[in-house]
């Protein structure tokens, strides 16, 4: 499987599948926090990176494995929108699922009407607003210079007044980057602007791109939450209830880790399994020099032997 992955568990959709339309990793930012390492290919000129009938080829054969999840989600390997195949490719899912569909994205490419055109056919969209200012948006995004963070947000806000199905904002709040009363001050005005039916707050849960990219503390976050309106949130960690996965599970763990950091907790909840049978696939993997260990905070993370040395 190359461009579908999973079941991911996810802290905001359930048990989801995740659709990659691209190749890593190409995105419009580079952020200090992203999991997925830095970014090779900064644009922001949509384009065709796949071949979305393998996709979809892909995507039947996974549903057949495993079809009760809740979501189809586009992530993966950067921005998704930078995918000129991003509406054809929801059409194509409505045709072989029922299961909800969710566009995780930053958000940048919302200037462009052909992409809200495309965000229209999705379910849910998770656009993500970490910075208002431009030095925050710089400093924590490292965006593609022909990006203007007001423009952004002022496009977001517009496409939200026109979908029929919901916005759910996020951002990531990293410690010195855009934690200060100003910052968050600024963010508060931009949600109220968009308007969105949730605003889920998060942090640096898992090795960052940049090294020394610190979480803020619980507390704080909290405060921040409170800041940005009654329906923002801190994004809980991941309670899903699954059965347990048909196929191959080794592979499904080097897959998800090879998306991003994944602890053994997580595997667990994605396949269903008790976390003592995650360990034990997990050390058969570090044992055959497929997986590799990471610190971050109090927690140990997953990743392929072959992404060291990609981030931090
Ligand atoms: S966190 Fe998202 S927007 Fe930021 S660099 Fe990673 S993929 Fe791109």
């Amino acid at each position: 499987m190359k461009h579908v992955f999973g079941p991911v568990p996810s802290r905001r959709l359930g048990l989801s599948l995740g659709i990659d339309l691209l190749t890593p990793k190409i995105c419009t930012m580079d952020c200090i926090y992203c999991e997925l390492g830095p970014t090779t290919d900064r644009r922001i000129e949509r384009g065709r990176f796949v071949d979305l009938d393998e996709v979809l080829d892909e995507l039947k054969t996974r549903l057949a494995d495993d079809p009760d999840v809740d979501f189809i989600t586009f992530s993966g390997s950067g921005e998704p929108t930078l995918s000129l195949d991003l509406g054809p490719a929801i059409d194509g899912i409505r045709a072989v699922t029922d299961a909800r569909i969710a566009v995780l994205t930053n958000g940048s490419l919302m200037t462009d009407p052909d992409v809200r055109k495309a965000l229209m056919r999705a379910d849910i969209v998770i656009p993500s607003v970490d910075a208002v200012s431009m030095q925050a948006f710089q400093r924590i995004n490292r965006p593609h210079p022909g990006l203007d963070p007001e423009a952004i947000i002022e496009a977001t806000a517009a496409f939200t007044a026109e979908f029929d199905g919901k916005v759910w904002l996020e951002t990531v709040i990293v410690k010195g980057m855009n934690d200060d009363l100003q910052e968050v001050a600024r963010l508060a005005r931009a949600v109220d602007l968009i308007s969105p039916a949730r605003i889920q707050v998060n942090t640096v849960v898992r090795p960052p791109a940049v090294a020394g990219t610190e979480a803020v503390g619980d507390g704080r976050l909290h405060e921040i939450a409170d800041t940005l309106g009654p329906h923002a949130g801190v994004i809980a960690p991941p309670s899903v209830q699954s059965h347990p996965f048909a196929g191959d599970s080794a592979e499904v763990i080097i897959d998800m880790a090879a998306r991003r950091p994944v602890t053994v907790g997580d595997i667990a909840s994605a396949l269903g399994i008790s976390p003592g049978e995650g360990a034990k696939i997990v050390g058969s993997l570090l044992d055959s020099r497929r997986l590799e260990v990471v610190r971050h905070g109090d927690l140990l993370y997953y990743v392929p032997i072959a992404r060291k040395g990609e981030g931090s």
